[in-house]
């Protein structure tokens, strides 16, 4: 039975026959030592160099214009929108498989989600479907998107699921044609490409996460990215009370946020960056271990999609039907590996379940069927 195998060969990899989480993080490189330099300076707060030196190393890695450092990847997407002209009563049409702080951060602004299909191959927001709703629900009059419903379609958030790339480029054209911002959810995909280029780099405004469950992490954090020197200043000022650069005076020019990333949280950042590229190697080795194991089996092993470089963040199977993927889930979690199913569907859950939408068939057969499995980088530096 391939469910059986599928265990051997996780206990193997891991080389244990304990728990095994789903994504657990790893901290062998200069985590404690940048982490411990800022207890020693007691720069630990909204202060300190290591926040500077992060957004530089993540424009670097990613070739983001601008990065500016949050304490989430909520915070990160609420000042996304914001800046992006999100207001209280707009539309912002997003994907209804995803999880749910996308959809939390849209209504912290007062706007509503609308939710739109996913492709089958990416799991992301699908172009076609975009562009069929835009078609049918929606119209342009002096260079503004309008629901029938007399509200503003503003945005339009891609997510980039497990860290697989969306069709980013085709949304980007559908969102250009209907005047429509469009904002990258990249909370998992930090290292993932598409056609060569970073994923977080192809909207306006971009969301990251680092937090503790992802590629990596500052325990909490996020960072926003984007290419316009205008926008990354406002991003800076809204993210820190909005208040005016000064040795001792507190002035402040409008109502902001204290979304800055803290120091000691940038110091365990500027440590896992230095990682990332060993992770990346590692994550895919594990996920092309999976695909060989499975091949020609039941379960069908998630892969990155065409034109795509994935950082496999989190590995997913599809099985045959929703009873198979349930009993799978019982059984590999009775053997001590967590399994899970994919997030609830966005238009289920109580808060959204009025929430306009456009047909949901791909994301209601992925929700009944994919099961996430352990994708924790291990053994990076040879045998433990
Ligand atoms: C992790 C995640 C976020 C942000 O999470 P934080 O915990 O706030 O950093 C946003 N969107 C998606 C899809 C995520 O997976």
């Amino acid at each position: 039975m391939i469910i059986n195998q599928l265990i051997n060969f996780i206990q193997e990899y891991y080389r244990t026959k304990d728990f095994i989480p789903l994504h657990a993080p790893v901290f062998e490189g200069n985590e404690r030592k940048y982490v411990l330099d800022t207890l020693d300076s007691t720069f630990v707060s909204s202060v300190g160099a290591y926040v500077d030196e992060f957004e530089k190393k993540i424009t670097d890695y990613t070739k983001a214009g601008y990065a500016i450092a949050t304490v989430n990847g909520t915070a990160a997407l609420h000042t996304a929108l914001y800046l992006s002209g999100v207001k209280a009563g707009d539309l912002v049409i997003t994907q209804a498989l995803t999880f749910v702080a996308t959809c939390n951060a849209i209504s912290y602004l007062g706007a509503a989600p609308v939710f739109v299909d996913v492709n089958r191959e990416t799991l992301g927001l699908c172009p076609q479907a975009l562009l069929n709703y835009l078609e049918e629900y929606c119209e342009v009059r002096d260079q503004v998107c309008y629901h029938k419903n007399g509200a503003r379609v503003r945005a339009v958030v891609v997510m980039h699921t497990f860290g697989h790339p969306a069709k980013i480029i085709e949304l980007k054209k559908v969102c250009e044609c209907f005047y429509i911002e469009l904002v990258e959810d990249a909370a998992e995909s930090l290292g993932s490409l598409y056609k060569g280029q970073h994923t977080g780099t192809f909207a306006t405004m971009s969301a990251l996460s680092f937090n503790g469950n992802k590629v990596i992490t500052t325990g909490g954090g996020g960072m926003i990215l984007c290419n316009e020197e205008g926008a990354a200043n406002r991003a800076k000022h809204i993210t820190t009370t909005a208040k005016q650069p000064h040795p001792y005076e507190f002035y402040h020019d409008e109502i902001a946020f204290n979304y800055r990333m803290p120091n000691i949280n940038a110091a365990l950042g500027c440590a896992q960056l230095e990682q990332l590229n060993g992770y990346i190697k590692n994550k895919r080795a594990l996920a092309s271990l999976y695909q060989s194991e499975l091949i020609s089996s039941e379960l069908e092993f998630v892969v990155e999609p065409l034109g795509a470089h994935s950082n496999y963040w989190l590995n997913a199977v599809i099985c045959p039907s929703k009873q198979y993927r349930d009993e799978m889930i019982a059984h590999t979690n009775q053997a001590g590996i967590m399994t899970r199913p994919v997030w609830q569907l966005m238009h289920t859950l109580p808060m959204f379940k009025n929430a306009l939408r456009g047909p949901l068939v791909n994301s209601i057969n992925l929700a009944d069927r994919l099961v996430n499995i352990p994708s924790s980088v291990f053994d990076v530096r040879g045998l433990k």
